[in-house]
């Protein structure tokens, strides 16, 4: 939740637009999202009078009753093939909200689900930049880092259980046991440099073409470690802790689940694709 509300704090802060208005909001305390994913009836904006009619929802919306705020990728109403824009809408209404299309096993606590915007008008106010502003890069493949960071946290938690589950077992100073253990923690340890360097090239990233390119392979690159080392941090404490890591009820049952539903964030192979075509130079690397 805190990653979404950084994202939407920096997208109010780099592009022009209702950043002022809600300012002091969230400096009382309100909770800030970025909802982009679409579902079967992608979200639009139909043009009124001087604003906009919303139609459609938008689903993997977490926050439900704990957002106030959420930036929405918006679709043209009429013209299908347009950039998307972005919006700044009140998701307040709990008659909007539907957590029960949340089925996955992990993240409950995210209060993760369905929000469906029809009929909601918004002003000119609302709208963030100009269409095509939330794709843009270093910030939107290169703002992955941040999101690597909360998984890192996650893996870092699972450690710090499972190393404390062992101790108490008396299991500790068993060579497998800490040859597990220790490779987990080297793995933490890669980790936090890579994502620290990486939020490094994208922060400092200039304007030029081959240092956006550079910050979003960086990114991506980080992305794709970041996953496999926390798979296979997950798999390591399922070995060393045997059918313990899977007792529902338990704080180390928790985090695996949450943390094995949490990597499964948006086209990895896509991601993946890229940051090798960036590598290698293609032309066709930018529009993806
Ligand atoms: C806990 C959690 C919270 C989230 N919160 C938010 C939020 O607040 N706001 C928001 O906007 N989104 C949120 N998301 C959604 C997220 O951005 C992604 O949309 C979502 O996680 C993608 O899910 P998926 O694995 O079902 O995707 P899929 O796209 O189905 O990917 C699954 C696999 O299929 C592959 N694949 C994808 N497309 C194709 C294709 N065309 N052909 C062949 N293979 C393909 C992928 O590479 C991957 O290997 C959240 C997700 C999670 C897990």
């Amino acid at each position: 939740m805190f990653e979404g509300h950084m994202n939407a704090v920096k997208l109010l802060h780099l592009y022009d637009g209702p950043g002022a208005r809600v300012a002091p909001a969230v400096r009382n305390g309100a909770l800030l999202g970025v909802w982009g994913a679409d579902g079967a009836r992608p979200l639009r904006g139909f043009a009124t009078g001087g604003g906009l009619r919303l139609e459609g929802e938008k689903i993997f919306a977490s926050g439900l009753g704990l957002v106030r705020f959420a930036i929405v990728t918006l679709r043209d109403g009429i013209a299908d093939d347009g950039p998307d824009r972005l919006a700044l809408v009140d998701v307040s209404d709990p008659a909007r909200q539907d957590p029960s299309a949340w089925k996955a096993s992990g993240m409950r606590a995210t209060v993760s689900g369905r929000f469906d915007f029809s009929g909601l008008e918004i002003d000119a106010g609302h709208i963030i930049g100009q269409p095509g502003d939330y794709v843009r890069e270093p910030h939107f493949e290169g703002g992955i880092w941040r999101y690597c960071a909360a998984h890192l946290g996650g893996a870092e938690a699972l450690v710090a259980l499972w190393r404390d589950a062992l101790a108490t077992r008396g299991r500790l100073d068993d060579p497998m046991q800490l040859g597990r253990y220790a490779r987990a923690v080297s793995l933490c340890r890669a980790m936090a440099s890579l994502l620290r360097e990486t939020a490094r090239t994208v922060e400092a990233a200039t304007d030029e073409r081959e240092a956006i390119d550079a910050a979003v392979a960086a990114a991506l690159l980080a992305r794709q470690f970041v996953e496999e080392g926390c798979v296979e941090i997950l798999q390591l404490a399922e070995k060393s802790l045997g059918t313990a890591a899977y007792m529902t009820g338990t704080p180390i049952e928790r985090v695996r689940r949450d943390l094995s539903i949490f990597l499964r964030q948006a086209a990895p192979d896509a991601k993946l694709l890229k940051a090798g075509r960036l590598l290698a130079g293609a032309s066709d690397a930018a529009p993806w």
